[in-house]
């Protein structure tokens, strides 16, 4: 706005932002399942970590469980994004539901290397948040030979039965540089330790913690959109700290900003996690305009392109 023009404030937009292919996938299969079978679909834990996506589609019809215990038998449930464990899948089967999966295939990819590890008798070291759904799901594929790693600090715990066969593998949603950090000291303990056959911290998780790297040492204040429950939104935070932002905060509207946040602010960071619907970085974007900061300039650190298919179940009623 040329009323504001020349105050020298100004906010840098990260780019890529927001919804990943996965994310997308799984709340459009819900939209789909619901506009498909009607409402009441089911869905296992939040479809994606966002409070907003889970209340949209709540108001919808999707009714949110914790287990599949919960949902009547024969009915529709979806599981989310984050991915289930075979003890999921069988307890569902029980109860004769019907089953539509949004598990992310960057996902799949991870429990798949975890089951074929198992099989060759390699004591698994999974690097993730201890009670995260994705690593609750990924351990599930092979309890027996999978120990969590929750950090560089958690590596001194650690023991293998044969230290000449063990591989690291991690959850999608991981802070890159920490990771490294673990993998590091996991190898002083273990020489022999074998890396993943592709990276497991996804393609949208490393792009944003790549953009936010790129605008945080301009920023005065970052401003992540994202839930707290959302694995890879307080990792953009702690990065744009790390990196050299001033303050970082995490909000899930832009209600919550605080004016006094702005006091003294120049150059303010927004970007947001991979779980975010983009209207929600608009009504920061739109709120940031009033306090004076209406000159927007995108930092561009990567093209994103990927695009998942639907699920099985529901690609037939295409058209
Ligand atoms: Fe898939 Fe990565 Fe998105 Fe998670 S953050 S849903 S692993 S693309």
């Amino acid at each position: 706005s040329p009323v504001h023009a020349g105050n020298g404030k100004r906010v840098l937009l990260a780019e890529p932002r927001g919804y990943c292919a996965g994310v997308d996938r799984a709340v459009e299969t819900v939209e789909r399942a619901l506009e498909k079978h009607g409402a009441p679909v089911y869905v296992r834990k939040e479809i994606v970590h966002n409070r907003h996506v889970v209340e949209t589609l709540s108001e919808r019809g999707a009714v949110f469980v914790d287990e599949t215990d919960e949902v009547p038998e024969g009915a529709l449930v979806v599981f989310s994004a984050h991915g289930v464990s075979p003890a999921v899948r069988d307890a569902a089967d029980q109860r004769q539901l019907r089953t539509i999966d949004a598990t992310c295939p960057l996902v799949t990819k991870v429990h798949q290397e975890a089951k074929r590890f198992a099989r060759d008798d390699y004591d698994i070291l999974l690097i993730g948040h201890e009670g995260h759904e994705e690593v609750e799901g990924t351990a599930g594929e092979a309890p027996d030979h999978v120990h969590l790693v929750d950090g560089p600090d958690a590596v001194g715990g650690v023991t293998v039965r044969d230290e000449s066969k063990v591989i690291w593998l991690s959850q999608t949603t991981l802070s890159v540089d920490e990771t490294m950090q673990t993998v590091e000291r996991l190898r002083e303990r273990f020489p022999l330790l074998q890396d993943p056959p592709s990276d497991d911290i996804c393609y949208a998780t490393q792009n944003r913690q790549g953009a936010v790297k790129a605008m945080a040492p301009e920023c005065d204040l970052v401003i992540v959109v994202g839930s707290r429950n959302s694995s890879n939104s307080v990792r953009l935070v702690e990065v744009a700290l790390g990196a050299g932002a001033d303050t970082a905060y995490l909000v899930d509207y832009a209600r919550e900003i605080r004016p006094e946040w702005l006091d003294g602010v120049r150059t303010v960071g927004v970007t947001s996690g991979a779980s975010v619907p983009e209207v929600l970085v608009r009504g920061v974007v739109d709120l940031l305009a009033e306090h004076g900061f209406a000159d927007v300039q995108p930092v561009t650190t990567a093209n994103e392109t990927l695009v998942f298919a639907l699920p099985r179940e529901l690609r037939a009623s295409r058209t």
